[in-house]
């Protein structure tokens, strides 16, 4: 068995395996997990992913980050049944637009949005864990759209975990909420808050920051920081660009952006050996990382809201994991730069790191305008009509191109058009039609909790729910 430890990008948190950073999350000192050391693959062994089932690629990627603490027949059975609830055979899709484009389709999960790639495994890797060590653990989280509905389909009936998922109450589409308000199952629940989804996640952060309760209920997060959901979004960078010819070329993606999590999972696939000639960070009018690469300078301004709702961010966490890569490692930048950004909303990248930026990533900021006329204009020429979250992935590919001629550039496609009718329907005057397997979402019968905003009335919620607080000490 090999061993591989995980460090925090902040420098003082302990040093800790697979399966407790998994449960971890955050790291005690407020950084996060990356491994002490990157894996490579030899050529042969990227070569040999093309034409295999996604199940078995995703076992020989997340198996050289485990530290062998799962072993591969686990981590198979795991993979074969998260994947086994994707309505398509290939899980993640190829579909060609023209000579060298292709769209990834990673929305044929339960939640129509890619956030299942990662959520399904996810929450096979937590029961098994757990119950390895006869452990419960209750996951709250706050959901702006679509990381509930993705979270209490992949938990819902999980014999280790509670799912309590706070959303605004009124604030999120039909098709959001009925994602999370149908699944029967009696371990997961969906709370309407009487507030915005910034009381929501204050909430949140105010159970985890509440330590006798964190530790009564055995609080657990899944957001977009968990190492392990970054881990399982590698794998269909290494299925899309061996399909493609890599490694024997390489190949160019670009990538709606949001938290930053996606696209780094891009990066890991490159630091593991895959040839990929550009990255793109595709932004909407939030543009916080197209303006960092240009300028060197991290700048918070206030959210804009847009078509792209998933990517209406004005902190993409994941990019302190980049950071800590860029800086050659230097966990006292890390804590430099976030210093300054809790303190003035700012920071500077420096010279060194600006260089690598520039050089790692192309980013391009996509106006709404432009979300539309990539709708139309793809719609028109290919017959293919994508969400607007894809269309950003586009029209950035689109202009940020330095991939040279030939190069097949694929952009990711993060969610089904059906997820946003209205924006799509506004844009082509034609209304997506959800997929014939979530025929009964808008009839089923829903069920969640109406509580006001207030932090003792959601923490007894919780306290009645958890299973784990039987267990705690
Ligand atoms: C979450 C999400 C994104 C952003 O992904 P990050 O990993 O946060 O960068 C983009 N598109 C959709 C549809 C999403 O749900």
């Amino acid at each position: 068995m090999s061993s591989l430890a995980y460090i925090s990008t902040r420098g003082t948190a302990m040093r800790l395996g697979f399966e407790d950073v998994l449960l971890a999350g955050l790291a005690r000192d407020g950084g996060l997990y990356v491994p002490e050391a990157w894996p490579r693959l030899t050529q042969d062994e990227i070569a040999s992913f093309a034409g295999l089932p996604f199940p078995e690629v995703a076992v020989s990627i997340i198996d050289r980050f485990t530290g062998g603490s799962i072993s591969r027949d686990d981590l198979g059975r795991m993979a074969r049944e998260a994947y086994a609830t994707f309505g398509h055979a290939a899980v993640t899709p190829l579909v060609q637009l023209d000579q060298d484009t292709f769209v990834l389709e990673l929305f044929h999960g339960p939640t129509l949005a890619f956030k299942d790639v990662a959520m399904q495994l996810l929450a096979r890797l937590m029961d098994h864990v757990l119950e390895k060590r006869g452990q419960h653990v209750t996951i709250v989280g706050a959901t702006s759209g679509d990381t509930g509905g993705a979270a209490i389909e992949a938990f819902r009936g999980s014999k280790r975990c509670d799912v309590v998922i706070l959303f605004p109450d009124g604030r999120v589409s039909d098709v959001q909420r009925r994602m999370m308000t149908t699944p029967t199952e009696d371990n997961v629940h969906a709370i309407a808050i009487d507030g915005t989804f910034d009381d929501c996640q204050a909430l949140v952060k105010a159970m985890f920051n509440d330590h006798a309760f964190r530790d009564c209920v055995h609080l657990a997060g899944v957001n977009s920081i968990n190492w392990a959901r970054i881990v399982a979004q590698v794998t269909y960078y290494f299925v899309a660009a061996t399909a493609l010819g890599a490694p024997h070329r390489s190949i160019a993606f670009s990538v709606p952006t949001g938290n930053f999590g996606d696209i780094f999972a891009g990066d890991v696939a490159r630091r593991m050996g895959l040839p990929i000639a550009d990255l793109v960070i595709a932004s909407n009018e939030n543009d916080i990382l197209p303006r960092t690469v240009e300028t060197g300078i991290y700048e918070m301004r206030d959210v804009v809201a847009t078509s792209s709702p998933s990517m209406d961010i004005q902190i993409s966490s994941n990019f302190e994991r980049y950071l800590f890569e860029a800086s050659g490692r230097d966990d006292g930048f890390v804590r430099g730069v976030m210093g300054s950004l809790a303190q003035s909303r700012r920071f500077e990248v420096g010279a060194e790191v600006a260089q690598r930026l520039r050089g790692d990533f192309s980013a391009g900021a996509v106006s709404e305008k432009q979300v539309a006329e990539t709708i139309r204009k793809v719609k028109a020429e290919s017959a293919y009509v994508m969400d607007p979250h894809t269309a950003c992935g586009y029209a950035a590919a689109a202009t940020a191109r330095r991939d040279g001629h030939g190069t097949p550039r694929v952009i990711l496609s993060t969610a089904h058009p059906a997820k946003f009718p209205d924006a799509l329907e506004q844009i082509t005057g034609e209304r997506p039609p959800l997929p014939a397997r979530l025929g009964n979402l808008m009839s089923d019968p829903e069920r969640f909790e109406r509580l006001p905003n207030d932090l003792a009335a959601v923490e007894a919620f919780v306290e009645t729910r958890a299973r784990a607080v039987r267990e705690a000490s």
